[in-house]
């Protein structure tokens, strides 16, 4: 089970109360403000009643400018702890002030509305940019950019958040630099990202200005994320030795549940590394702190035993294994995750099959699978939804491009009365840019519109022609044949005892048996010809021009392919072997369709004579 637990840098109460600092430079540094920003450091409430004080002073003095900074430190403030009354608060203000819109998002993305977040930052980001006021600019656009990257809006969110960053570093805010940073670093880590080196860069930038700046909370947090990150890249002694680095930190810190963190991460790569006494003795402690905290943490206690039920099996302790494997599933079914899920069921089945309890092994199996099937259908959801987010979040930028276009042109009319010579131009300049602005736009909805397309055309586990497709090239060629009188015909393939291969190894691999018969079947294709992948393990080839002859022999040359298939990396033992039928088009009045089921009749005979060959259709 990779770590996938990413602890942000720094905290974000922290990071805002100093941001307000730069936000009320112009009034002049004010003394008892710098105190409200140190104590709510560590003291949050007795910090707000102190600013509460001093926004009656400048309420009494009419002094707008400072009870500006009051107000935005305040509701920084409260948006952590208590966003409902930061809400309250920017509602009383009834100022128009942009600092107090981004912090009212703030508290609306805490309370999880985040449509109503997104839309402040956004009015954030567009006052920050006309005022001219970058350190608005700065926070809106990190905020701007984390509910980007929550929508899976991947390159807008680097683009803010690397905007962001370099703002922060103009205005040499150091605690919210290294925030944006890190929150960069984390989109650049994920999965679904996985730009491995650019996280780990920025990682160890962090790392090293955490150190510069004394953070030793900074620096640990550095190092578990680089040593994740490794972890996910496949570099596992770079893992450890920055798990390691970072369990020294945190245990000079003596954070219990850090320390837990920690070990059970460290001790998942000492595993991995077949170094078993010292990962058990390492999950042992984890488990030991996790469980003895004044408040345990059962996801942290269940994921421990979880990892500690894989080193047991791995050390050959199936008993004790079963025990925390069944630990942390009691508590993982109860969360119903998934993902914790799939790992204690594999490592179950795992167990029982070196107990050589084989049925309770295949039971075992059996739930993996039923998890996994899920899981798998869940992320090609998440993938739908997030193009589809997409592909609206760009129609609306397409329509602001259109009123901004109409805005410069009822601006230009009402500047009419000055010269002739500067409304052409002005009207030059706004007609050109906003051509510029449309073409580009348009061409990324086409882009889109074409990716969407090819998702609806193409088959996702094997990135061939999906039945749909293929049918319609069928139909195609079939039409092309009838027309020029030239020959036509189709194989059909389905692969053999694709079920055992299933069931033996489990349908993960099937599924990459799968992937590598279609890459065999496509690589052996003639220009011209297609392969569709038209059922589970089922594949249609359309030889275009080609007679009985050639059929035969594309058909064998396809079934020689998959015969020769690299099984190399998969377990000893796997065969995958195809059967084909192949039909040609008859000069009587043949339909597609007669064609393919002549097709499939002739691979009903291969299969019922023994496999692995190719059948001639007698038609
Ligand atoms: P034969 O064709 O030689 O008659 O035997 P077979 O075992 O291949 O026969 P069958 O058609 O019964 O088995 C096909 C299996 O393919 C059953 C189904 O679970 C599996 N399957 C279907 N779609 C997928 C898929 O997307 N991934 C994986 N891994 N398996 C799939
Ligand atoms: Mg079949
Ligand atoms: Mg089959």
């Amino acid at each position: 089970m990779p770590s996938t637990v990413r602890r942000a840098a720094c905290s974000l109460v922290l990071v805002f109360a100093s941001l307000g600092l730069v936000n009320s430079a112009h009034a002049g540094p004010d003394a008892a403000l710098l105190e409200a920003d140190r104590i709510g450091e560590t003291d949050p409430a007795r910090a707000l009643a102190l600013l509460d004080r001093l926004a009656l002073d400048a309420g009494a003095r009419r002094d707008a400018a400072a009870l500006q900074a009051i107000r935005r430190r305040s509701c920084w403030l409260l948006g952590v702890t208590a966003p409902e009354k930061a809400l309250a608060l920017v509602r009383g203000a009834g100022t128009a002030d942009p600092g107090l819109q981004v912090c009212r998002g703030y508290a609306y993305e805490q309370l999880n509305r985040q449509d109503d977040a997104l839309a402040d930052y956004e009015s954030g980001v567009e006052a920050g940019r006309r005022l001219g006021d970058d350190a608005v600019l700065a926070r809106a656009l990190a905020l701007r950019g984390e509910q980007r990257y929550l929508r899976g809006l991947y390159g807008g969110a680097i683009e803010d958040l690397k905007a962001s960053y370099d703002l922060e570093r103009k205005l040499g805010n150091d605690g919210n630099q290294r925030y944006v940073l890190n929150a960069l670093a984390n989109l650049y880590a994920d999965r679904n990202v996985g730009e491995y080196d650019s996280a780990l860069a920025r990682y160890r930038e962090l790392l090293l200005a955490n150190e510069k700046a004394n953070n030793r909370k900074g620096a640990a947090t550095a190092h578990f994320n680089i040593g994740s990150t490794s972890e996910n890249k496949g570099d596992l002694a770079q893992a450890r030795e920055h798990f390691a680095l970072a369990l020294r930190l945190d245990e000079a810190l003596g954070v219990p549940e850090d320390i837990a963190t920690d070990r059970r991460a460290y001790a998942v790569v000492l595993s991995k590394l077949g170094e078993h006494p010292a990962a058990l003795a390492m999950l042992d402690g984890a488990l030991r702190i996790a469980s003895g905290m004044a408040q345990p943490d059962p996801d942290l206690v269940a994921a421990v035993r979880l990892s500690r039920g894989g080193a047991l099996r791995r050390s050959g302790r199936h008993a004790q294994a079963l025990a925390d494997l069944q630990a942390a599933q009691r508590h993982f079914e109860a969360r119903r995750n998934d993902r914790f899920l799939q790992k204690i069921y594999e490592e179950q089945a795992r167990t029982h099959e070196a107990l050589g309890d084989w049925k309770a092994a295949y039971a075992a199996q059996s739930r993996m699978m039923a998890v996994q099937a899920a899981l798998h259908k869940r992320m090609l959801d998440e993938r739908t939804t997030r193009l589809r987010v997409q592909f609206e979040s760009e129609q609306a930028r397409l329509r602001n491009a259109g009123l901004q276009y109409q805005n410069a042109v009822q601006r230009i009319e009402l500047d009419k009365g000055r010269t002739i010579r500067r409304w052409q131009l002005a009207a030059l300049a706004a007609s050109a840019a906003a051509i510029v602005v449309l073409c580009i736009l348009g061409l990324r909805q086409r882009r889109i519109g074409l990716r969407m397309r090819d998702l609806a055309m193409t088959d996702e586990l094997t990135r061939l022609p999906n039945r749909r497709s293929l049918m319609a090239f069928a139909a195609e060629a079939f039409a092309g044949a009838r027309k020029e009188g030239g020959a036509l015909s189709v194989a059909a393939l389905d692969i053999d005892y694709f079920k055992r291969i299933n069931d033996r190894y489990g349908h993960a691999l099937g599924d990459v048996v799968l992937q590598r018969v279609g890459h065999a079947l496509r690589g052996a294709l003639r220009p011209g010809d297609a392969v569709g992948r038209t059922g589970g393990e089922e594949f249609i080839v359309v030889l275009r021009g080609a007679g009985e002859l050639d059929a035969l022999r594309a058909a064998e040359r396809l079934r020689e392919a998959v015969e020769r298939i690299d099984c190399g990396d998969l377990p000893a033992g796997l065969v995958v072997r195809t059967s084909v039928g192949v039909a040609q088009l008859g000069v009587q009045a043949d339909t597609l369709d007669a064609l393919l089921v002549r097709a499939d009749e002739a691979l009903y005979r291969a299969k019922e004579r023994g496999r692995n060959r190719v059948e001639l259709s007698a038609a």
